[in-house]
């Protein structure tokens, strides 16, 4: 068996209203080459000038990362010519990124392990070619995006830990709100490095798959390539240093380019732009912006909670889902329930019914901070519900209509007459209905006790009390409808 070593490079787009390096809107979707102006297109003599909120969002994830900052960061000139990039070099990072040597624990399904972060640095994405059938057309929206590449040590093994990798980097840059997070769009990618060598032989001659848009493409193509070049080495051949495309369609990694010297990007420092030296007010801006990662508050809220390690996991996918959960519970305090009880039921709530009624509205669940039904709002009926004053039904219809219409769901419980019925006095009267509607089912429930026949005793008597039910709009406190209903039978 070979040992096997995967090392990734992730680009992420950060959400800076504005490119990197001029003023130009960093939007997609606009009319092509509309976004643009003399800097992003390389017109000469023109002079960029640095958006410091995309280095402060680049050194927000750095952070979060676990990277040193540098006292000083500059940027320097990757040389290459690409039709996509006007100005036939990349304004990047070099000798010193604004993110170094961190690391990321990576936890779940499973595997547990530290990855070690090379660095973090900041430069600007390229334009957008688009093939035609005789032709090739490019939009420069895209050039000068403000892009941030982190850049991980070879410490994984397999195509499940760069999964796991991917998915979590990918909840964390959600968490700091400084990337969407959209695969499919391109506003998260990776380059996976594999190599695989003799066990304690150290790295092998490393493959590049390029350009994955999926965290299933990175586990796919990184499985695929570790057994096509175990079977070469097994065969006696070598695996040759080259870039290769995961092909969705045919399962199977595929040659690109071979890459046989390093490329000679004749990297040198940018001259039109200053060195940047983070001062104190930077960096405490920085601070202010962390947050409490996904898997440290998913540990959290199993602890805290009580909850299991998939309910805090669903709860903490979305930073936005994981505060209304904690808001709730604290008001579920407030209406003197116990925080694990509280918690116990408003998960509950969130991810079941709740979640089926946004599906079904198409409200996002990222959406859910400027949601009508507000945490108070939740933690209100799932006290009444939990204090037997509305049955689930109905406490369910409330929300639901909450949601629909924006109102308050206790005043709608009120208004609607959906309180659980506990009047005795009352329910006895819908009982008496019953009981003379019924009166052969009755007969048969004696019938079964008399010859000892539980079960049949049980499905009756659940079908009368759920008749009761019906007969009261299913406000009717189940467990005295039921002992009233057993008064009868033993009558
Ligand atoms: P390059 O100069 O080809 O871009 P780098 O040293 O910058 O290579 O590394 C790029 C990525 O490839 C990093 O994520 C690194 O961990 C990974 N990597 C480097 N060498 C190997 C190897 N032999 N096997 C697997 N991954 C590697
Ligand atoms: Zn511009
Ligand atoms: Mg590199």
């Amino acid at each position: 068996m070979y040992q096997s070593f995967i090392g990734l490079e992730v680009h992420i787009h950060l959400v800076s209203k504005t490119k990197v390096f001029c003023g130009c809107r960093a939007a997609f979707g606009d009319e092509p080459n509309t976004n643009v102006c003399p800097v992003c297109m390389g017109y000469p003599g023109v002079l960029p000038s640095l958006n410091i909120e995309s280095m402060r969002m680049g050194c927000i994830v750095a952070k979060s990362l676990n990277c040193r900052i540098p006292e000083k960061t500059w940027f320097e000139r990757k040389q290459y010519f690409y039709p996509d990039m006007p100005k036939n070099y990349q304004i990047s990072q070099f000798t010193s990124p604004l993110g170094q040597e961190g690391c990321l624990d990576i936890e779940g399904k499973g595997i547990k392990k530290r990855v070690r972060i090379k660095e973090c640095h900041l430069e600007e994405d390229a334009g957008k070619m688009i093939h035609t059938g005789t032709a090739s057309l490019l939009d420069y929206n895209r050039a000068g995006v403000s892009l941030l590449e982190i850049v991980t040590e070879p410490d994984m093994e397999t195509g499940e830990e760069a999964e796991l990798f991917i998915q979590q980097l990918r909840r964390m840059v959600r968490y700091l709100g400084v990337c969407d997070g959209n695969m499919e769009e391109g506003s998260l990618r990776a380059d996976a490095n594999v190599s695989i060598n003799l066990p304690g032989r150290g790295l092998g001659r490393k493959v590049e798959i390029k350009n994955l848009n999926s965290s299933r493409f990175v586990r796919l193509g990184l499985n695929y390539e570790i057994r096509r070049q175990g079977a070469l080495l097994d065969a006696g051949k070598t695996v040759a240093q080259e870039t290769r495309l995961w092909n969705q369609n045919r399962d199977q990694t595929e040659q690109m380019r071979t890459k046989e010297n390093a490329h000679d990007y004749r990297y040198f420092p940018e001259p039109d732009l200053p060195v940047f030296t983070p001062d104190t007010a930077f960096l405490k801006s920085v601070d202010d912006a962390l947050v409490e990662l996904p898997v440290p508050r998913m540990r959290r809220f199993e602890r805290e909670y009580a909850l299991t390690g998939e309910q805090a996991d669903l709860l903490c996918d979305e930073k936005a889902l994981a505060d209304y959960f904690e808001e709730a519970v604290g008001e579920a305090e407030k209406r003197s329930m116990t925080k694990q009880d509280g918690a116990a039921r408003i998960a509950n709530w969130l991810l079941t019914d709740i979640k089926h009624i946004l599906a079904r509205e198409g409200i996002e669940i990222s959406a859910i901070g400027s949601f009508k039904l507000t945490p108070r709002r939740l933690a209100s009926v799932v006290a009444l519900a939990a204090q037997g004053q509305v049955s689930m039904k109905n406490a369910k219809q409330a929300l639901e209509t909450a949601i629909l219409e924006d109102r308050d769901p206790q005043t709608l419980i009120k208004e609607r007459g959906w309180e659980q019925l506990t009047d005795p006095v009352k329910i006895a009267e819908a009982v008496q209905s019953v009981y003379a509607a019924e009166a052969g089912t009755f007969a048969q429930i004696r019938t079964a006790i008399a010859g000892g026949n539980r079960k049949r005793q049980q499905t009756l008597t659940a079908y009368l009390v759920g008749k009761v039910l019906a007969l009261t709009g299913g406000r009717a406190d189940p467990k005295i409808a039921g002992a009233q209903i057993e008064a009868l039978i033993k009558q």
